[in-house]
């Protein structure tokens, strides 16, 4: 399939945004039917500029909209006119990191959540019902698998789960009722990568949906709608904020899908703050940049992890003797772009077993932030065993490749040589 080249940055094929709002839109700051780069795409999409002519983004504080009179009131509520409503359906703030997403994307729409969690929820009402087959990888973020275990299955969904990176479990998986492939590339903590291009392939067969968290690759490094996913989605709490400040999710994807879930998010109050959505379209104006960096000081902290004798594996794709080295190569369109967080097993000492060594290397550190957090501009450090997956069985954490020896780190863009002389500290000494 082409989805396996490499993408030209420089050539997104932006799809015209159909999110029924047109009417009330000015988006005269950039028109996507002219070809724009994913810089500038990053900077300018989705803007709606008031009559104020403010250059910035402005942030709209509002529940509720008015309306001229109480035929136009009407008018809006009975689908004559298109417009705002309340703001748990729409608002200009909003609307502007929606566009701007689904620009950065390449989808025809994207729908804002009030977190990451809420977007894979929303996924789940607005795709799945009782007596469907949810089939889903074995590495996911610790709460996806809580919302499919404790609750889809509560409501008749069937749920089960392959290896990421096993494209013959993942076809062995699928049954006459799988309504739904759920994945994450790369994946928390271990960044494994699943095959998205065979995924859709075999998606399409089965007429499947594909759903790709890109959280961890962002659209900077990978857009998974041009490998043939139907469905991506964000923690914008993440990377597309990148600074740690505010929660934040979001849905991409077709016109039709979108129209599925933003009536979920209406109905269910998932919507996401306008001031939050400000905080991640500023963020989105430097994603790219920032994930370059992100990416750089990452392959260069593996590079020394993996020369250093106290350490015994390191699980990132930017090795080059990592098993999905080339596919990483391959998916992600940023070149030397593998993502910024990686997970290391720290070997035992004389003294320490594998945990106690771990805690070492975490608790010597004096600059880097113990903090389950990720994609942060502060590099963040966890012991997953103990945080993120201490609520999983033995079996369940030995399933995810969770060893007791194992830190996860998310790379921040502080000097390479700061972080690296922290994670010295506590591994020389042991
Ligand atoms: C953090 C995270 C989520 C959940 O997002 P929240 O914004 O915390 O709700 C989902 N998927 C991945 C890969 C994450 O890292």
């Amino acid at each position: 399939m082409s989805q396996s080249q490499n993408h030209d940055e420089n050539s997104l094929n932006q799809k015209k945004s159909n999110d029924g709002l047109d009417s009330n839109w000015r988006n005269d700051a950039l028109d996507l039917d002219l070809d724009y780069g994913m810089q500038t795409i990053a900077v300018r999409a989705g803007q709606h500029r008031t009559d104020e002519g403010e250059h910035s983004e402005a942030i709209f504080t509002t529940s509720s909209y008015v309306y001229t009179s109480a035929a136009d009131a009407a008018a809006h509520f009975n689908g004559e006119k298109t417009g705002n409503v309340y703001s748990r359906h729409t608002n200009p703030s909003v609307r502007t990191f929606e566009r701007r997403l689904a620009a950065l994307e390449n989808g025809a729409r994207a729908v804002a959540t009030a977190s990451g969690m809420g977007a894979i929820l929303t996924m789940c009402l607005a795709y799945l019902k009782s007596g469907d087959h949810l089939l889903a990888a074995n590495q996911l973020f610790g709460s996806s698998i809580g919302l499919f275990n404790n609750y889809m299955a509560k409501f008749g969904v069937e749920v089960s789960y392959v290896d990421c990176f096993d494209n013959d479990a993942w076809a062995n998986a699928v049954q006459p009722n799988t309504k739904v492939i759920y994945c994450e590339s790369p994946s928390n903590p271990l960044a494994q990568i699943c095959d998205i291009g065979y995924l859709s392939q075999l998606c399409k067969a089965n007429d499947i949906l594909l759903v790709v968290d890109n959280c961890f690759a962002t659209p900077a490094l990978q857009r998974p709608l041009d490998l043939g996913a139907d469905v991506v989605i964000h923690s914008a709490t993440k990377y597309l904020d990148g600074q740690g400040r505010v929660l934040g999710g979001a849905l991409v994807g077709s016109d039709e899908l979108m129209q599925e879930a933003f009536t979920v998010v209406r109905s269910g109050g998932i919507s996401m703050s306008p001031f939050n959505a400000w905080v991640f379209t500023k963020g989105l104006e430097t994603l790219k940049l920032r994930m370059q960096a992100h990416c750089q000081n990452a392959n260069q902290v593996a590079e020394f992890l993996v020369n250093h004798p106290n350490v015994s594996t390191v699980h990132f794709s930017g090795l080059s003797d990592h098993p999905a080295h080339e596919l990483a190569t391959r998916q992600h369109h940023m070149k030397g772009g593998y993502g910024a967080i990686m997970g290391f097993e720290v070997k035992p000492s004389a003294s320490l077993d594998s945990k106690a060594a771990a805690w070492h290397v975490i608790d010597s550190t004096r600059m880097v932030s113990i903090t389950n957090n990720l994609g942060d501009a502060k590099t963040t450090i966890t012991h997953p065993a103990t945080t993120t997956h201490f609520r999983l069985t033995a079996e369940a954490r030995a399933e995810a490749g969770v060893k007791d020896g194992l830190i996860r780190l998310s790379v921040g863009l502080e000097d390479v040589d700061d972080i690296i002389k922290d994670l010295a500290r506590g591994l020389d000494s042991l």
